[in-house]
């Protein structure tokens, strides 16, 4: 197995003398480049030496250019992240800090995320995170350096502070462009990155996305014998069943009469731990990323590359021919060649952007859900290990502990005051659990409904913990409950049920299950039931346009005789001829997406994907072809262990 090294983060910052760059940033057309003479260094967060208690948040990437340092400290001030740089010459810069005020969309009270910047330990006076609803260069006036510094973010609160990029500019009258386009060229300029995207390679078949679908597509293609690049734009993989979401993978695997489809599944996942309570945002060993690495990395045929994002496809008549895909770490581009795609994103990013076929709604979702836990501090030994993220959070037993917890009041979150939620008083919401902190930070703290889940979804995110940080502040500080307990772990990154699907040769729908529709290309069973989420009214009513409790369809009407199989007709694009899909985007209608999104089942599409590809590059054929032309030789490879490898 390959793993692409990331060069050294400091190669994110850049610092010129260049002349042009002012024009470059859109800002100066007034000057001819002759006539500028600014000197700049530029400081992408994510390329600092330590980002100390900071995370990198990839998520909305698309919208704002680059990733951007996130201050996810649940209240506690995050440790500092740390750089060091060397200026173009010592003397008086101004500094621009990019970055916003994240509770400004809601015109709520105070500026939660506030962070200063650190020169040499000495804060600006400025302090940042406090102006602007979007994305922003933070003017943070004039400052005189020496030749080499150190620089940090000091995060003064814990609550989701946020910086993207440091600019130091020579000529005090320069103005950065904030529009995404320009940005992304001036930043490129000034990290010296090439404007051409480096050959990355050429693969049988390039899985983008690696969730449990794509991870099992990456490994059931290799071992039937393709090369294989498998990208990802997170540290660690799984997606949603990764320690960085924590949902629990559902799911019936190896059903008659492919007994084998799901081997690979059961080889990535821990087995369930003996517990009766959910399993959602448990500890991390549950979600144990290491080990999905490991399968992965014992797979010679497969090149990993985790922190990159794909951002970009190239196409030529129906067929893709390469993803652009871009590090997270260093901005570093590079083209991957492919016979074939798997689009395993869960928001069809590579089908959209090569035009294939899809379906997509706004404003009637199901919504997304950052899980989170209470922590109790008599467990001395995970607060001592937690720095107040916990890796270790509990879902299940709590004791009060003996050390006093207190917790600010939040004015800038949801009012919870006085409005019912899940966990406070006798509210359960639907199959709560007789423990009250059990009902807290579960899969229905969900929001989003009426937004886009691709391009709101910082927004989304934000809208969800200010719902955690209001019922945090309503128990505490107005109910007077949980003196000893605090917030013990939060995803920050959103977990999604819902955006774009693809569509295939075959639309599966929710009417397919309920008939029990036979279908000549059985390919994955089905056994979850017709979940489908809205918003619950119950908690509704005095939070329009802010709903973030949930519910699920339940009940006659919305389930089905399981195990069901669905058709391979719904995992290729029907108008992309070298497209596959594994995952939430495959081709269902949006009631149809109800019984396949669960996790397991996702990961044997990806299992049925990676035996197809095999096929269309030894018999020469598209996906479509396999079904024409190739489905008895795909029902025996089916039938096959997952372990076993092509000579
Ligand atoms: C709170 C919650 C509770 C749920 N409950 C359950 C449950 O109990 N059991 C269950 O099995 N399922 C459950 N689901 C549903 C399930 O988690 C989703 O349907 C799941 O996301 C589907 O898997 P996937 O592989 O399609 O997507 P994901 O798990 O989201 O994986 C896709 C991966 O691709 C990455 N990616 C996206 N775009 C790019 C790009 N451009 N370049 C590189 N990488 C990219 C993402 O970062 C992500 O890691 C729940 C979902 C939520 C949110």
């Amino acid at each position: 197995m390959f793993y692409q090294t990331i060069t050294s983060r400091r190669q994110f910052i850049g610092r010129t003398g260049s002349a042009a760059l002012a024009l470059l940033a859109g800002m100066r057309s007034d000057l001819r480049a002759a006539e500028v003479s600014e000197e700049f260094l530029f400081i992408g967060a994510e390329g600092f030496d330590s980002h100390g208690g900071w995370d990198l948040d990839q998520q909305s990437m698309d919208q704002t250019g680059s990733p951007y340092l996130l201050a996810h400290g649940l209240g506690v001030p995050v440790a500092d992240a740390v750089t060091k740089v060397t200026f173009p010459s010592a003397g008086t810069y101004r500094v621009w800090v990019r970055t916003r005020d994240w509770v400004a969309p809601w015109s709520a009270p105070g500026t939660p995320g506030k962070f200063q910047l650190l020169i040499d330990g000495k804060p600006l006076e400025e302090t940042f995170g406090t102006k602007g609803a979007d994305w922003h260069w933070h003017d943070g006036g004039a400052v005189t350096v020496s030749e080499k510094a150190t620089i940090a973010l000091h995060d003064l609160t814990g609550f989701e502070g946020r910086c993207e990029a440091i600019l130091f500019c020579k000529d005090t009258g320069f103005t950065p462009a904030n529009d995404v386009a320009s940005l992304t060229k001036f930043r490129r300029k000034l990290l010296h990155l090439p404007d051409q995207p480096d050959d990355g390679g050429s693969y049988d078949l390039v899985v983008v996305g690696a969730g449990l679908a794509g991870v099992c597509a990456a490994i059931s293609a290799a071992r039937n014998g393709l090369k294989v690049a498998l990208v990802q734009d997170r540290p660690v993989l799984g997606g949603n069943a990764s320690s960085e979401v924590r949902v629990w993978p559902e799911g019936h695997t190896n059903q008659q009469p492919f007994p084998h489809i799901g081997d690979i599944v059961n080889e990535i996942l821990v087995p369930r731990p003996k517990t009766s309570g959910t399993l959602n945002g448990t500890g991390a060993e549950n979600f144990d990323d290491a080990l999905k690495l490991q399968v992965v990395k014992n797979e010679p045929n497969i090149t990993v590359l985790t922190n990159h994002r794909s951002i970009a496809t190239e196409r030529s008549d129906d067929s893709i021919r390469a993803v652009i895909v871009q590090s997270t770490l260093t901005g570093r581009r590079q083209r991957l060649r492919g016979k074939f795609f798997a689009d395993c994103t869960g928001d069809a990013v590579v089908g959209y952007q090569a035009g294939a076929d899809h379906e997509f709604s706004v404003g009637n979702n199901m919504g997304s859900t950052n899980l989170w836990r209470p922590l109790d501090v008599a467990k001395e030994e995970e607060v001592l290990k937690c720095e107040c993220k916990d890796k270790d959070a509990l879902a299940a037993a709590f004791k009060e502990g003996g050390t006093a917890q207190p917790f600010p009041r939040c004015p800038w979150a949801i009012d919870l005051t006085d409005k019912p939620f899940p966990g406070r008083k006798n509210s359960k919401g639907q199959w709560g659990s007789a423990d009250p902190l059990a009902n807290l930070g579960g899969w229905f703290w969900e929001s989003g409904f009426d937004k886009n889940p691709i391009d709101d979804i910082e927004r989304i995110r934000d809208l969800n913990l200010r719902a955690m940080y209001g019922a945090w502040d309503a128990l505490k500080n107005v109910d007077k409950l949980y003196p000893n307990h605090r917030l013990g772990w939060a995803a920050f990154i959103a977990g999604k049920r819902e955006s774009r699907r693809l569509l295939g040769d075959v639309i599966l729908t929710a009417d397919d299950f309920r008939k029990g529709t036979k279908f000549e290309d059985p390919a994955f069973p089905c056994s979850w039931h017709i979940d489908i989420h809205v918003a619950h009214e119950s908690f509704s009513k005095e939070v329009k346009g802010e709903e973030f409790i949930s519910k699920a369809t339940e009940g006659t009407g919305f389930s089905y005789k399981g195990p069901y199989w669905a058709p391979y007709r719904t995992l290729y694009s029907r108008n992309v001829t070298n497209l596959f899909m594994a995952g939430r985007d495959i081709s269902v209608s949006k009631d149809g997406l109800g019984p396949v999104r669960v996790m397991r089942t996702t990961g044997m599409m990806g299992e049925v994907v990676g035996k197809a590809a095999a096929i269309c590059v030894k018999r020469n054929t598209s996906p479509r072809g396999v079904y024409q032309n190739h489905l008895d030789e795909l029902k025996s490879l089916m039938s096959k262990p997952g372990g076993e490898r092509v000579a």
